[in-house]
């Protein structure tokens, strides 16, 4: 049986609009509550532990109830956060770009941690895009809802949001996108996509907002977003 809703998505990091009560940080992280299979999972962990606890918290959620946890790509304000969480959580599974690998297993040499090259299912409809080779690796996260539609999740997009959008695009149509657009201004990628939600690093969030304004939506730390 399809559940009614089929993703959750929290945003535990960020320091735009905060509301009451959540710590503001520079850095992002997304908390994902999955309704096909009943799992927690965070997308990136900020730039400190102890904001992030407290964010995810605020939320009631159980930090060593979270399953997975998926780093975008080794900047601090998007990787900080996970030695918090391995405290708390120590066999959690974590998903890092292939390059940063061998680093993250370095630091944290008992931990669980995949290297990711190619797009896979993580879980149930929960997949990562695979690493985009660029200077900096990345990966982002795609949901597929129970429409088969898809939901970007995207740190910083270092080597261009496009190249996300344009794998994306392979499997099925998007609905919605949140995260780091970085320097992103190719607008006609975003033409077709119902929600617009650029936050963290996003240099141009007034252009989005102005050329897409039924579209664009303001992503502020605290907000949970059900599709
Ligand atoms: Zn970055
Ligand atoms: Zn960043």
């Amino acid at each position: 049986m399809k559940p009614i809703l089929s993703f959750e998505i929290s945003i535990v990091f960020d320091d735009k609009c905060p509301k009451p009560g959540f710590i503001p940080g520079f850095g992002f992280s997304a908390l994902i509550f999955n309704h096909f299979t009943g799992e927690f999972s965070l997308f990136d962990t900020g730039g400190k532990s102890n904001v992030l606890i407290h964010n995810i918290k605020k939320f009631n959620v159980d930090i060593s109830s979270i399953k997975h946890v998926i780093i975008s790509h080794n900047h601090y304000d998007h990787a900080r956060g996970l030695e918090g969480i391995i405290q708390i959580n120590p066999s959690v599974n974590i998903y890092v770009p292939i390059n940063d690998l061998k680093s993250f297993s370095r630091k944290f040499p008992n931990s669980r941690i995949h290297g990711i090259s190619e797009m896979i299912e993580i879980e149930k409809n929960l997949v990562s895009s695979g690493q985009i080779k660029d200077f900096i690796p990345e990966q982002s996260v795609f949901l597929k809802t129970k429409e088969n539609e898809l939901i970007i999740l995207v740190g910083c997009a270092h080597p261009g949001l496009e190249k996300f959008i344009t794998k994306a695009q392979s499997i099925a149509k998007i609905k919605a996108i949140i995260g780091g657009f970085h320097g992103f201004r190719k607008l006609s990628y975003l033409e077709d996509i119902e929600l617009i939600g650029a936050c963290h690093c996003s240099r141009n969030i007034n252009l989005f907002k102005k050329s897409f304004p039924g579209q664009f939506k303001r992503i502020c730390l605290g907000d949970n977003y059900s599709f």
